[in-house]
């Protein structure tokens, strides 16, 4: 097997064109028999590496999983680009699982999706042995970890699979980065030098935003608002939350759903199942949710809380945007949640050793949320890949701070502590600085100290940005066990009392929504992206209905990526439909007629309404030839002369259309042309070729027989 042949499976069964980085080098090794550890970011294309060698080789391919939901959705998305997929697990009936049995044993399946209880059960193993199996693949392979945060006891047994199958490669995949994991992986599943492949983490689709997290629901809001139509999950830390945010977004308007480990099972899967086929976009979920979800037009993850750490907010933030097209990552942050975490990790049953670990772990999960550094270069380095640039696609790169004297700021806020009795928390001492008239602040006479409105150049979101770093460098610091009020430190006394200087980086001021109108850089949507538009909320329409009627999910129909390409190119063929990403020969076949139909409909009506729609005209041309129109009568139809018709029909036919040339030019008068052509160059002059033959073919034929060799080429 070769990666030709690989290539031209991946175009026929996926309709990809080109394998991703890796990828390749991957499934090369697979051929070899040589096992691979693969560590691939979610969305980063770990499923190919496994399913193209199944495909391509003789026999089956066993796959572990250890999420029945997932198993489902990879086997239907497999069945429905035509490849023979099953799974065997707890959820089938045992007529079902006979069924399966049946095809594996007629060799009808390229590949098993099987759970690791069935895999490693004993009355699972006298149908293994009678089996032809090219690959074991085993999916999320860091659950044999048990430092992992998903150990499934069932994968340390997997050790036998080398055991008993040693002419069998392996591919192990995972997700998870360190190296403890890596290791673990080797040793237990029992791989002997295997290759090791480590694609970068990096996802730069997605765009990282940190924001404080006083007032997030309306900010929640604002950015829901922008977000229209869109799916998208918010992690929250309690059940509680969970359950009152997306009531609260529910009468705001959206459509939102909520999700964690207490609610009953049935209607998870009914949460889940809205969530996959676009009924309910926003789903408020704790991190028990995301696990088994495999839905690649998720575009956006938001965390309501800080996550415990950065591996967890990574893998979360993951699961948006699996498409490749651009994705949020939003984040709230506030001294309440990090204060929360740290008692519910003091106050757990963990060893002390353990217990630092995950202290440590939050600690850098808070760093990350609050120093004014690339994103992605904090997160990347973490995680131990170097990336020295700035990404330019996070909420630092985009809107950098700059460094100032923060000394008169920082003793401005100092003052009003100490002139508070350091009574106050961060929220009240922001209002007070800035003027505000709430309740508390008459109540306690603040309004009638001297700093009272002294800070009203810096907006609320500024504060917290300055006291947030005044806190970093120790100028003051929260009492934790005293309602968090703010204490001011010696070096903030310093800072107040002995004019010590301090430099403070700001953000850069963000535009207030009256501005915006003001600025002549937003500009208008064109005409053109009006139309893409209009196009893509049909496609999308059409897509939903075909998959309800289908009963699958809409994105495994075609992805969104694969819609917009469709709204971009407008394809009216077969042989253009196939050269958009994501369209494959089965899924030309079931699905093609209706997408075209649409596209066709939508450019004729745009046509006959005095648009115009570039790049489409030829495709008109040929839809009217198709429907029995004569060249003569389309060029009146269309306003155009003939010629400009013929060269339609000769681009066409150039691009795979099946038009009948007879009528034009004969096969032995395009052997002859053709056979000329050498003596010329791209692009062909039609009236030299004329000359050359003495103007003994008209110029019809002369474009036909290009046409045709082109095509050939
Ligand atoms: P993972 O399992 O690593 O999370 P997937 O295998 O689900 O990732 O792939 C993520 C997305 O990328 C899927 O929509 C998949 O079809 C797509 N994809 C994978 N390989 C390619 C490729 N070579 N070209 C284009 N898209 C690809
Ligand atoms: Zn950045």
């Amino acid at each position: 097997m070769n990666l030709t042949q690989a290539a031209a499976a991946l175009k026929k069964y996926f309709g990809y064109d080109q394998f991703r980085p890796l990828q390749s080098d991957i499934i090369q090794t697979v051929y070899n028999g040589r096992d691979t550890l693969v560590l691939m970011p979610t969305g980063g294309g770990k499923s190919v590496c496994f399913q193209i060698p199944a495909i391509t080789l003789d026999g089956v391919t066993v796959v572990v999983s250890p999420l029945i939901a997932l198993m489902k959705d990879q086997v239907e998305a497999l069945s429905a680009n035509g490849i023979p997929a099953a799974f065997i697990n707890s959820s089938l009936s045992t007529d079902q699982q006979r069924n399966v049995e049946t095809a594996l044993l007629a060799g009808y399946l390229k590949l098993l999706y099987v759970s690791p209880e069935k895999l490693v059960s004993q009355s699972f193993q006298p149908l293994l042995k009678r089996l032809k199996i090219s690959l074991f693949a085993i999916d999320e392979a860091h659950c044999i970890s048990s430092w992992g945060h998903d150990f499934r006891p069932e994968y340390t047994q997997l050790k036998f699979l080398k055991n008993q199958f040693p002419g069998v490669p392996l591919i192990a995949l995972t997700a998870t980065a360190d190296k403890l994991t890596r290791k673990d992986i080797i040793d237990q599943l029992g791989l002997a030098n295997p290759a090791v492949f480590i694609a970068s983490f990096d996802r730069p689709n997605i765009s990282l935003t940190v924001r404080p997290g006083q007032k997030r629901f309306e900010q929640i809001v604002e950015f829901l608002k922008e977000h229209p139509n869109q799916s998208g999950i918010i992690y929250c830390l309690s059940r509680k939350g969970c359950e009152g945010l997306a009531e609260k977004l529910n009468s705001k308007g959206f459509r939102a759903a909520h999700y964690h480990a207490e609610v009953p099972p049935a209607q998870r899967s009914k949460v889940q199942e809205d969530f996959i086929n676009d009924r309910t976009p926003i789903i408020c979920a704790t991190i028990a949710f995301g696990m088994g979800i495999d839905k690649s037009n998720v575009r956006f993850v938001v965390h309501y809380n800080l996550p415990r750490n950065l591996e967890g907010y990574y893998q979360e933030i993951g699961r948006a945007g699996r498409d490749g097209l651009n994705s949020d990552a939003l984040l709230f942050f506030s001294y309440a949640d990090l204060i929360s975490y740290r008692e519910m990790i003091e106050q757990g049953e963990a060893s002390a050793e353990q217990k630092d670990l995950k202290l440590a772990k939050l600690e850098r999960m808070y760093q990350f949320a609050e120093a004014p550094v690339c994103r992605r270069k904090t997160v990347l380095n973490y995680f131990g890949e170097p990336y020295d640039k700035s990404c330019g696609n996070c909420d630092v790169c985009k809107n950098p701070p700059q460094h100032f004297d923060g000394t008169t700021a920082a003793q401005k806020a100092l003052s009003a502590i100490t002139r508070t009795g350091q009574r106050v928390g961060m929220s009240l001492l922001v209002d007070i600085l800035r003027g505000s008239q709430r309740r508390e602040i008459m109540e306690h006479k603040y309004h009638e100290i001297k700093t009272y409105g002294a800070g009203k150049e810096h907006g609320y979101d500024e504060w917290l940005f300055l006291l947030s770093q005044m806190l970093h460098v120790g100028l003051i610091e929260i009492a934790y066990d005293d309602h968090n009020c703010l204490r001011v430190t010696d070096e903030g006394k310093r800072i107040l009392f002995e004019g010590k200087k301090v430099s403070l980086a700001m953000p850069q001021p963000k535009q207030k929504p009256g501005e915006k109108t003001a600025i002549p850089r937003v500009a208008e949507k064109s005409k053109t992206q009006l139309m893409r538009e209009e196009l893509l909320a049909r496609l999308m329409a059409l897509r939903r209905d075909l998959a309800v009627q289908q009963g699958i999910p809409p994105y495994t129909l075609f992805s969104d990526l694969t819609l917009q390409q469709m709204a971009d190119s407008r394809p009216l063929s077969d042989a253009e439909m196939l050269e958009i990403e994501g369209v494959s020969e089965r899924k030309l076949q079931l699905y093609g007629d209706a997408f075209m139909g649409a596209i066709r409909q939508f450019v004729l009506e745009k046509t006959q309404a005095g648009e115009r729609v570039t790049g489409s005209t030829h495709f008109i041309s040929y839809d009217l030839f198709k429907r029995g129109h004569l060249v003569e009568e389309i060029a009146e139809l269309r306003g155009i002369s003939t010629l400009t018709v013929m060269g339609h029909l000769a681009t066409m036919y150039e691009r795979g259309e099946l038009i009948d040339l007879g009528q034009w030019v004969s096969p032995e008068e395009c052997d002859i042309i053709q056979g000329a052509l050498p003596l010329f160059e791209e692009p062909y002059q039609l009236k030299v070729i004329h000359e050359h033959f003495g103007e003994r073919f008209n110029f019809d034929k002369i474009r036909f027989a290009i046409a045709d060799y082109r095509r050939n080429q």
